[in-house]
Formats: C-alpha cells, structure tokens, sequence
C-alpha cells in the first residue's frame, strides 16, 4: 500500500470531501468527493467497498472512510483485499 493513498485520504478530511450518509455498528455509507464531479460511494458490510475505478482493494476513499469510523473489516472476509487486519491497523496507526 503506497503512503500517496493514505496522503490523499487525509487530503479528503481536511478539505471536507468525505461525508457519512449513514453508520451505524455494523455497516456505513460515506461519500468521498474525488477529482470528478460524481462522489464515490464507500460502503462497509463487513468489509469495505468503493464503486471508484481504481479496483484497489484499499483506496484513497475507503481509507478516508476508515479514518472517520471505528468500522473494521473482518478478518475471515477476503475478497478482493490481500491486506491483512494487522496491515490495516497498522497502517492506520502510521502517523
Ligand atoms: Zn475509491
């Protein structure tokens, strides 16, 4: 995971991109203005999912969504992430 994404992330926080339509314990849905005029929607439902085009499993949107919940994927869910809880978690506690 490049440290540009999470970069970006916190970009989308101070600039006020990001705002949480809904959350709760279990699931959220939080909307991250990109480049394009279209905010990407970030959802969580037991693992994160961005309708971005960058296919990464973790990126810029869903990490910014991470920083503004207390939401975490669980660790026997792997769909298209090869990123472990650990690397998540310590990547957030980077910085
Ligand atoms: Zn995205």
């Amino acid at each position: 995971m490049s440290e540009g994404s999470e970069v970006k992330a916190r970009t989308y926080l101070t600039d006020g991109k990001v705002k949480v339509l809904s959350c709760n314990a279990k699931t959220a849905v939080i909307e991250v203005s990109g480049s394009d005029s279209t905010p990407y929607v970030v959802q969580f439902n037991g693992v994160w999912a961005c309708d971005c085009p960058a296919r990464k499993p973790l990126c810029a949107h869903v990490i910014a969504a991470q920083l503004v919940t207390v939401l975490r994927a669980e660790p026997t869910v792997s769909l298209t992430s090869d990123l472990s809880l650990d690397d998540l978690v310590s990547m957030s506690a980077d910085r």
